[in-house]
Protein backbone atom coordinates (compact mmCIF):
# COMPACT_ATOMS: atom_id res chain seq x y z
CA UNK A 1 0.00 0.00 0.00
CA UNK A 2 1.51 3.68 -0.72
CA UNK A 3 2.06 6.31 1.65
CA UNK A 4 -0.41 8.97 1.52
CA UNK A 5 0.53 12.12 0.92
CA UNK A 6 1.68 14.49 4.20
CA UNK A 7 1.73 18.06 3.20
CA UNK A 8 3.34 20.58 5.93
CA UNK A 9 2.20 23.60 7.27
CA UNK A 10 2.96 26.10 5.42
CA UNK A 11 1.38 30.02 4.59
CA UNK A 12 -0.75 30.01 1.75
CA UNK A 13 -1.53 33.21 0.01
CA UNK A 14 -4.95 33.84 -1.78
CA UNK A 15 -6.96 31.18 0.17
CA UNK A 16 -10.72 31.28 0.34
CA UNK A 17 -11.79 31.89 4.09
CA UNK A 18 -13.69 28.85 4.21
CA UNK A 19 -16.51 29.54 7.14
CA UNK A 20 -16.98 26.19 8.57
CA UNK A 21 -14.02 23.92 8.59
CA UNK A 22 -16.26 20.52 8.89
CA UNK A 23 -18.10 21.38 5.60
CA UNK A 24 -14.31 21.90 4.30
CA UNK A 25 -12.77 18.35 5.32
CA UNK A 26 -15.80 16.64 4.11
CA UNK A 27 -15.41 18.23 0.79
CA UNK A 28 -11.94 17.80 0.58
CA UNK A 29 -12.53 13.79 1.62
CA UNK A 30 -14.94 13.75 -1.54
CA UNK A 31 -12.70 15.16 -3.68
CA UNK A 32 -9.90 12.44 -2.59
CA UNK A 33 -11.89 9.95 -3.18
CA UNK A 34 -13.16 11.01 -6.92
CA UNK A 35 -11.26 9.55 -9.95
CA UNK A 36 -8.38 11.50 -11.78
CA UNK A 37 -9.32 13.65 -14.09
CA UNK A 38 -6.23 13.05 -16.22
CA UNK A 39 -3.76 10.24 -16.03
CA UNK A 40 0.27 10.47 -15.16
CA UNK A 41 1.41 9.11 -18.60
CA UNK A 42 -0.48 11.95 -20.44
CA UNK A 43 1.42 14.31 -18.23
CA UNK A 44 4.71 12.83 -18.79
CA UNK A 45 3.76 13.00 -22.80
CA UNK A 46 2.93 17.09 -22.35
CA UNK A 47 6.48 17.44 -20.29
CA UNK A 48 8.11 15.68 -23.09
CA UNK A 49 6.21 18.48 -25.66
CA UNK A 50 7.51 20.68 -23.84
CA UNK A 51 11.04 19.53 -23.55
CA UNK A 52 10.89 19.97 -27.21
CA UNK A 53 9.72 23.63 -26.83
CA UNK A 54 12.22 24.65 -24.31
CA UNK A 55 14.82 23.96 -27.33
CA UNK A 56 12.83 25.77 -29.78
CA UNK A 57 11.50 22.57 -31.90
CA UNK A 58 7.67 23.17 -31.02
CA UNK A 59 5.97 26.37 -29.30
CA UNK A 60 2.85 26.55 -27.09
CA UNK A 61 -0.01 28.04 -27.18
CA UNK A 62 -1.66 28.06 -23.56
CA UNK A 63 -5.10 29.90 -24.01
CA UNK A 64 -8.46 30.07 -22.48
CA UNK A 65 -10.99 31.92 -20.33
CA UNK A 66 -9.60 34.48 -17.35
CA UNK A 67 -12.25 32.86 -15.42
CA UNK A 68 -14.16 29.60 -16.23
CA UNK A 69 -17.84 29.62 -14.69
CA UNK A 70 -20.43 26.56 -14.64
CA UNK A 71 -23.30 28.62 -16.53
CA UNK A 72 -20.05 28.92 -19.43
CA UNK A 73 -19.74 24.93 -19.10
CA UNK A 74 -21.58 23.95 -22.20
CA UNK A 75 -21.05 22.09 -25.21
CA UNK A 76 -21.51 25.84 -27.31
CA UNK A 77 -19.15 27.45 -25.37
CA UNK A 78 -16.26 24.91 -24.98
CA UNK A 79 -16.42 24.16 -28.86
CA UNK A 80 -16.20 27.72 -28.96
CA UNK A 81 -13.00 28.09 -26.99
CA UNK A 82 -11.17 24.88 -28.93
CA UNK A 83 -12.19 26.04 -31.98
CA UNK A 84 -10.21 29.73 -31.08
CA UNK A 85 -7.44 27.37 -30.24
CA UNK A 86 -7.10 25.55 -32.76
CA UNK A 87 -7.93 28.45 -35.35
CA UNK A 88 -4.73 30.21 -33.81
CA UNK A 89 -2.22 26.99 -33.31
CA UNK A 90 -2.99 26.35 -36.99
CA UNK A 91 -2.07 30.03 -38.21
CA UNK A 92 1.00 29.07 -35.87
CA UNK A 93 2.05 26.52 -37.06
CA UNK A 94 1.53 27.75 -40.65
CA UNK A 95 3.47 30.33 -39.98
CA UNK A 96 6.60 28.95 -38.03
CA UNK A 97 6.44 25.44 -39.02
CA UNK A 98 6.44 24.10 -35.98
CA UNK A 99 4.49 21.97 -34.23
CA UNK A 100 2.66 23.83 -31.87
CA UNK A 101 1.78 22.43 -28.30
CA UNK A 102 -2.53 22.88 -27.15
CA UNK A 103 -2.88 23.53 -23.50
CA UNK A 104 -6.16 25.22 -22.78
CA UNK A 105 -7.08 27.36 -19.85
CA UNK A 106 -9.80 25.19 -18.83
CA UNK A 107 -11.20 22.33 -17.47
CA UNK A 108 -10.46 23.53 -13.91
CA UNK A 109 -9.93 27.22 -14.36
CA UNK A 110 -12.47 28.16 -11.76
CA UNK A 111 -11.01 30.25 -9.36
CA UNK A 112 -9.51 33.59 -9.19
CA UNK A 113 -6.89 35.69 -7.26
CA UNK A 114 -7.76 38.71 -6.09
CA UNK A 115 -6.25 42.28 -4.83
CA UNK A 116 -8.72 42.47 -2.33
CA UNK A 117 -10.28 39.37 -0.01
CA UNK A 118 -13.25 41.84 0.74
CA UNK A 119 -15.64 43.74 -1.60
CA UNK A 120 -17.49 46.79 -0.09
CA UNK A 121 -20.55 48.68 -1.25
CA UNK A 122 -22.85 50.73 -0.29
CA UNK A 123 -20.69 50.18 3.34
CA UNK A 124 -22.12 47.14 3.15
CA UNK A 125 -18.74 44.49 3.22
CA UNK A 126 -18.28 40.81 1.60
CA UNK A 127 -15.96 38.47 0.90
CA UNK A 128 -15.01 39.05 -2.89
CA UNK A 129 -15.67 36.98 -5.84
CA UNK A 130 -12.97 34.27 -5.52
CA UNK A 131 -14.32 32.03 -8.77
CA UNK A 132 -17.17 29.73 -8.97
CA UNK A 133 -15.37 26.69 -7.41
CA UNK A 134 -15.46 29.16 -4.35
CA UNK A 135 -18.04 31.79 -3.97
CA UNK A 136 -21.17 33.00 -6.56
CA UNK A 137 -20.75 36.56 -8.15
CA UNK A 138 -24.53 38.28 -7.11
CA UNK A 139 -23.22 40.79 -4.60
CA UNK A 140 -25.74 39.17 -1.43
CA UNK A 141 -24.12 37.87 1.68
CA UNK A 142 -25.77 34.31 0.51
CA UNK A 143 -23.54 34.29 -3.07
CA UNK A 144 -20.67 35.77 -1.55
CA UNK A 145 -20.46 33.04 1.24
CA UNK A 146 -17.62 30.63 0.50
CA UNK A 147 -19.20 27.15 0.31
CA UNK A 148 -16.62 24.33 0.27
CA UNK A 149 -19.22 22.09 -2.03
CA UNK A 150 -18.50 24.33 -4.88
CA UNK A 151 -14.97 22.39 -5.19
CA UNK A 152 -16.78 19.18 -6.01
CA UNK A 153 -18.89 20.60 -8.28
CA UNK A 154 -15.85 22.32 -9.73
CA UNK A 155 -14.18 18.95 -10.02
CA UNK A 156 -17.61 17.96 -11.43
CA UNK A 157 -17.77 20.52 -14.10
CA UNK A 158 -13.88 19.90 -15.07
CA UNK A 159 -14.64 16.46 -15.70
CA UNK A 160 -17.68 17.26 -18.20
CA UNK A 161 -15.35 19.09 -20.11
CA UNK A 162 -12.49 17.55 -20.24
CA UNK A 163 -14.79 14.39 -21.78
CA UNK A 164 -16.25 16.86 -24.10
CA UNK A 165 -12.81 18.15 -25.21
CA UNK A 166 -11.45 14.66 -25.73
CA UNK A 167 -14.01 13.94 -27.64
CA UNK A 168 -13.98 17.08 -30.09
CA UNK A 169 -10.27 16.54 -30.61
CA UNK A 170 -9.87 12.73 -30.88
CA UNK A 171 -13.67 12.67 -32.46
CA UNK A 172 -13.05 14.33 -36.06
CA UNK A 173 -13.81 18.26 -35.14
CA UNK A 174 -10.08 18.70 -34.76
CA UNK A 175 -9.77 17.17 -38.42
CA UNK A 176 -7.53 20.13 -40.08
CA UNK A 177 -10.00 19.49 -43.29
CA UNK A 178 -12.37 21.63 -40.69
CA UNK A 179 -10.08 24.47 -40.99
CA UNK A 180 -12.86 26.80 -42.21
CA UNK A 181 -15.35 25.96 -39.96
CA UNK A 182 -13.27 26.89 -37.10
CA UNK A 183 -13.23 30.60 -38.31
CA UNK A 184 -15.92 31.88 -36.29
CA UNK A 185 -18.40 33.96 -37.42
CA UNK A 186 -17.87 37.53 -36.00
CA UNK A 187 -14.72 37.05 -37.10
CA UNK A 188 -15.11 36.17 -40.39
CA UNK A 189 -15.48 39.36 -42.11
CA UNK A 190 -12.92 41.05 -40.22
CA UNK A 191 -9.10 41.89 -42.00
CA UNK A 192 -7.67 39.11 -39.53
CA UNK A 193 -10.77 36.80 -40.49
CA UNK A 194 -10.52 36.98 -44.32
CA UNK A 195 -6.70 36.48 -43.96
CA UNK A 196 -7.56 33.30 -41.84
CA UNK A 197 -9.68 32.24 -44.86
CA UNK A 198 -6.94 33.03 -47.40
CA UNK A 199 -4.67 30.78 -45.72
CA UNK A 200 -7.42 27.89 -44.87
CA UNK A 201 -7.55 28.15 -48.44
CA UNK A 202 -3.50 27.50 -49.25
CA UNK A 203 -4.10 24.76 -46.51
CA UNK A 204 -6.80 23.00 -48.31
CA UNK A 205 -5.18 23.34 -51.82
CA UNK A 206 -1.91 21.44 -49.99
CA UNK A 207 -4.16 18.65 -48.18
CA UNK A 208 -6.02 17.42 -51.62
CA UNK A 209 -2.52 17.48 -53.02
CA UNK A 210 -1.89 15.07 -50.64
CA UNK A 211 -5.11 13.02 -50.88
CA UNK A 212 -4.50 13.00 -53.98
CA UNK A 213 -1.24 11.30 -53.75
CA UNK A 214 -2.57 8.51 -51.32
CA UNK A 215 -1.42 10.54 -48.44
CA UNK A 216 -3.65 10.59 -45.73
CA UNK A 217 -1.65 10.42 -42.10
CA UNK A 218 -3.46 9.82 -38.64
CA UNK A 219 -1.65 13.11 -37.37
CA UNK A 220 -4.64 15.39 -39.69
CA UNK A 221 -7.46 13.93 -38.15
CA UNK A 222 -7.10 14.09 -33.78
CA UNK A 223 -4.84 16.66 -31.91
CA UNK A 224 -3.12 16.23 -28.65
CA UNK A 225 -4.63 18.75 -26.16
CA UNK A 226 -3.94 19.71 -22.67
CA UNK A 227 -5.70 20.96 -19.89
CA UNK A 228 -3.94 23.95 -17.64
CA UNK A 229 -5.40 25.93 -14.96
CA UNK A 230 -3.82 27.86 -12.32
CA UNK A 231 -2.81 25.71 -8.74
CA UNK A 232 -4.49 28.30 -6.15
CA UNK A 233 -6.71 26.53 -4.33
CA UNK A 234 -4.11 24.47 -1.92
CA UNK A 235 -7.14 22.45 -0.90
CA UNK A 236 -8.46 21.34 -4.27
CA UNK A 237 -5.48 20.49 -5.93
CA UNK A 238 -3.90 18.87 -2.73
CA UNK A 239 -7.19 16.56 -2.68
CA UNK A 240 -6.75 15.37 -6.29
CA UNK A 241 -2.85 14.69 -6.05
CA UNK A 242 -2.45 11.25 -5.84
CA UNK A 243 0.73 8.67 -5.90
CA UNK A 244 1.18 6.92 -9.42
CA UNK A 245 0.38 3.47 -9.29
CA UNK A 246 3.11 2.62 -12.01
CA UNK A 247 6.04 5.13 -10.68
CA UNK A 248 4.80 5.67 -7.17
CA UNK A 249 4.96 9.44 -7.94
CA UNK A 250 2.90 11.95 -6.99
CA UNK A 251 0.60 13.09 -9.95
CA UNK A 252 -2.00 16.55 -9.50
CA UNK A 253 -4.68 14.89 -11.07
CA UNK A 254 -7.01 18.01 -11.39
CA UNK A 255 -4.93 18.94 -14.79
CA UNK A 256 -2.12 18.10 -16.95
CA UNK A 257 -0.28 21.47 -16.44
CA UNK A 258 -0.42 23.77 -13.34
CA UNK A 259 0.93 27.22 -12.88
CA UNK A 260 1.74 29.30 -9.71
CA UNK A 261 0.20 32.67 -9.98
CA UNK A 262 2.17 35.75 -9.40
CA UNK A 263 0.81 36.64 -6.35
CA UNK A 264 1.01 32.84 -4.86
CA UNK A 265 4.82 32.06 -5.92
CA UNK A 266 6.29 32.95 -2.53
CA UNK A 267 9.54 30.95 -1.72
CA UNK A 268 8.65 30.00 1.23
CA UNK A 269 4.69 29.30 1.12
CA UNK A 270 2.41 26.40 0.28
CA UNK A 271 2.13 26.98 -3.49
CA UNK A 272 5.80 26.80 -4.97
CA UNK A 273 6.55 24.08 -2.14
CA UNK A 274 3.37 21.69 -3.65
CA UNK A 275 4.48 22.25 -6.79
CA UNK A 276 7.80 20.78 -6.29
CA UNK A 277 6.27 17.72 -4.62
CA UNK A 278 3.94 17.00 -7.73
CA UNK A 279 5.68 15.49 -11.15
CA UNK A 280 3.35 17.42 -13.90
CA UNK A 281 4.68 20.10 -15.80
CA UNK A 282 4.28 23.14 -14.07
CA UNK A 283 4.63 26.75 -14.93
CA UNK A 284 5.27 29.85 -12.55
CA UNK A 285 3.92 33.47 -13.24
CA UNK A 286 6.59 35.72 -13.29
CA UNK A 287 6.06 39.79 -13.09
CA UNK A 288 8.58 42.64 -13.66
CA UNK A 289 8.71 42.72 -9.47
CA UNK A 290 10.44 39.47 -9.42
CA UNK A 291 14.30 39.57 -8.88
CA UNK A 292 16.46 37.37 -11.14
CA UNK A 293 18.23 35.71 -8.19
CA UNK A 294 14.81 34.95 -6.32
CA UNK A 295 13.58 33.57 -10.19
CA UNK A 296 17.06 31.24 -10.07
CA UNK A 297 16.00 29.81 -6.57
CA UNK A 298 12.82 29.48 -7.41
CA UNK A 299 13.86 27.35 -10.63
CA UNK A 300 16.91 25.29 -8.41
CA UNK A 301 13.47 24.02 -6.19
CA UNK A 302 11.41 23.20 -8.95
CA UNK A 303 13.49 21.85 -11.22
CA UNK A 304 16.18 20.76 -9.24
CA UNK A 305 17.18 17.83 -11.76
CA UNK A 306 17.12 19.73 -14.54
CA UNK A 307 14.80 18.50 -16.87
CA UNK A 308 14.04 19.81 -19.73
CA UNK A 309 10.03 20.16 -19.52
CA UNK A 310 9.63 20.17 -16.65
CA UNK A 311 9.60 24.18 -15.64
CA UNK A 312 7.84 26.78 -18.03
CA UNK A 313 8.34 30.60 -16.82
CA UNK A 314 5.19 32.36 -17.84
CA UNK A 315 6.23 36.09 -17.63
CA UNK A 316 4.10 38.83 -17.99
CA UNK A 317 5.96 42.19 -17.64
CA UNK A 318 3.60 44.41 -19.34
CA UNK A 319 4.71 46.44 -22.43
CA UNK A 320 6.26 49.46 -20.98
CA UNK A 321 8.54 47.10 -18.33
CA UNK A 322 9.36 44.10 -20.66
CA UNK A 323 12.34 45.11 -22.31
CA UNK A 324 13.85 46.51 -18.90
CA UNK A 325 13.05 44.27 -17.03
CA UNK A 326 12.88 40.81 -18.81
CA UNK A 327 16.60 40.04 -20.06
CA UNK A 328 18.39 40.35 -16.51
CA UNK A 329 16.15 37.23 -14.95
CA UNK A 330 17.08 35.75 -18.71
CA UNK A 331 20.14 35.76 -18.07
CA UNK A 332 20.45 34.88 -14.75
CA UNK A 333 17.62 31.52 -15.36
CA UNK A 334 20.16 30.82 -18.41
CA UNK A 335 22.96 31.30 -16.62
CA UNK A 336 22.08 28.74 -13.65
CA UNK A 337 21.67 26.10 -15.92
CA UNK A 338 18.09 25.09 -14.82
CA UNK A 339 16.30 24.25 -18.39
CA UNK A 340 12.75 26.53 -18.85
CA UNK A 341 10.03 26.87 -21.48
CA UNK A 342 10.03 30.62 -21.76
CA UNK A 343 6.61 31.94 -22.55
CA UNK A 344 4.57 35.27 -22.57
CA UNK A 345 1.30 36.05 -21.34
CA UNK A 346 1.03 39.64 -22.28
CA UNK A 347 -2.20 39.94 -20.86
CA UNK A 348 -1.59 40.16 -17.09
CA UNK A 349 0.66 42.82 -17.39
CA UNK A 350 -1.24 45.07 -19.65
CA UNK A 351 -4.64 45.31 -17.36
CA UNK A 352 -6.16 48.97 -17.01
CA UNK A 353 -9.72 50.56 -15.63
CA UNK A 354 -11.94 51.61 -18.55
CA UNK A 355 -14.26 55.05 -17.91
CA UNK A 356 -17.14 52.34 -17.56
CA UNK A 357 -14.91 51.03 -14.67
CA UNK A 358 -14.39 47.69 -16.28
CA UNK A 359 -10.75 46.16 -16.37
CA UNK A 360 -9.62 45.89 -20.22
CA UNK A 361 -6.69 45.90 -22.21
CA UNK A 362 -5.13 47.90 -25.29
CA UNK A 363 -4.60 45.49 -28.25
CA UNK A 364 -1.28 47.89 -28.94
CA UNK A 365 -0.30 47.13 -25.19
CA UNK A 366 -0.44 42.81 -25.54
CA UNK A 367 1.05 43.07 -29.23
CA UNK A 368 3.92 45.50 -28.02
CA UNK A 369 5.01 42.92 -24.92
CA UNK A 370 4.57 40.09 -27.22
CA UNK A 371 7.29 41.88 -29.55
CA UNK A 372 9.29 42.88 -26.46
CA UNK A 373 9.35 39.34 -25.43
CA UNK A 374 10.65 38.09 -29.05
CA UNK A 375 12.96 40.92 -28.84
CA UNK A 376 14.71 40.34 -25.43
CA UNK A 377 15.18 36.18 -26.46
CA UNK A 378 16.69 37.16 -30.08
CA UNK A 379 19.29 39.57 -28.27
CA UNK A 380 20.45 37.15 -25.81
CA UNK A 381 20.24 34.17 -27.89
CA UNK A 382 17.83 32.24 -25.77
CA UNK A 383 13.94 30.64 -27.02
CA UNK A 384 10.98 32.14 -27.09
CA UNK A 385 9.05 29.24 -26.30
CA UNK A 386 5.29 30.14 -26.41
CA UNK A 387 2.20 32.28 -25.92
CA UNK A 388 0.09 32.48 -22.80
CA UNK A 389 -3.29 34.37 -23.91
CA UNK A 390 -6.80 34.90 -22.37
CA UNK A 391 -9.13 34.64 -24.81
CA UNK A 392 -12.61 33.15 -25.26
CA UNK A 393 -14.78 32.26 -28.43
CA UNK A 394 -17.15 33.84 -27.73
CA UNK A 395 -18.41 38.12 -28.74
CA UNK A 396 -17.34 39.35 -25.48
CA UNK A 397 -16.01 42.86 -25.04
CA UNK A 398 -12.64 43.21 -23.69
CA UNK A 399 -9.59 44.05 -25.12
CA UNK A 400 -9.63 47.78 -27.01
CA UNK A 401 -8.01 48.35 -30.47
CA UNK A 402 -7.38 45.83 -32.35
CA UNK A 403 -8.83 44.12 -35.24
CA UNK A 404 -12.51 43.70 -33.63
CA UNK A 405 -12.36 45.83 -30.79
CA UNK A 406 -13.84 49.19 -29.81
CA UNK A 407 -11.18 52.44 -30.73
CA UNK A 408 -7.84 52.76 -28.22
CA UNK A 409 -8.88 53.74 -24.66
CA UNK A 410 -12.44 53.62 -25.31
CA UNK A 411 -15.06 50.57 -24.20
CA UNK A 412 -18.66 51.73 -24.95
CA UNK A 413 -20.82 52.17 -22.13
CA UNK A 414 -23.27 50.27 -24.31
CA UNK A 415 -21.81 47.78 -25.85
CA UNK A 416 -24.12 45.13 -25.61
CA UNK A 417 -21.33 42.13 -25.12
CA UNK A 418 -20.89 40.57 -22.23
CA UNK A 419 -17.76 42.52 -20.25
CA UNK A 420 -15.40 40.12 -18.78
CA UNK A 421 -14.63 39.61 -15.31
CA UNK A 422 -10.87 40.21 -14.56
CA UNK A 423 -8.54 39.80 -11.62
C1 LIG B 1 -4.28 34.59 -14.41
O1 LIG B 1 -3.55 34.05 -15.25
O2 LIG B 1 -5.52 34.38 -14.36
C2 LIG B 1 -3.69 35.52 -13.45
C3 LIG B 1 -4.40 36.05 -12.45
O3 LIG B 1 -2.41 35.81 -13.71
P1 LIG B 1 -1.24 36.40 -12.79
O4 LIG B 1 -0.99 35.41 -11.71
O5 LIG B 1 -0.13 36.52 -13.77
O6 LIG B 1 -1.71 37.73 -12.27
Amino acid sequence: MLTPLRWPDLPAAQQPPWPDAAELEAAMQELSTLPPLVFAGECDLLGARLADAAEGRAFVLMGGDCAETFAANNAESIRARLKTVLQMSVVLTYAASLPVIKVGRLAGQYFKPRSNVVETRDGVELTSYLGDAVNALPFDAASRRPDPQRLVKAYNASSAALNLVRAFTQGGYADLRQVHAWNQDFVRDSVAGQRYEAMAGDLDRALAFMRAIGADPEELQRVEFYAAHEALSIDYERALTRIDSRTGLPYDVSGHFLWIGERTRQLDGAHIHFASTIRNPIGVKVGPTASPDDVVQMCEILNPERTPGRLTLITRMGSTKVREALPGIVQKVDGSGVPVVWVCDPMHGNTREAATGHKTRVFDDVVDEVQGFFEVHRDLGTVPGGLHIELTGDDVTECVGGTGGGPRGQLSATDTRRPVIRA
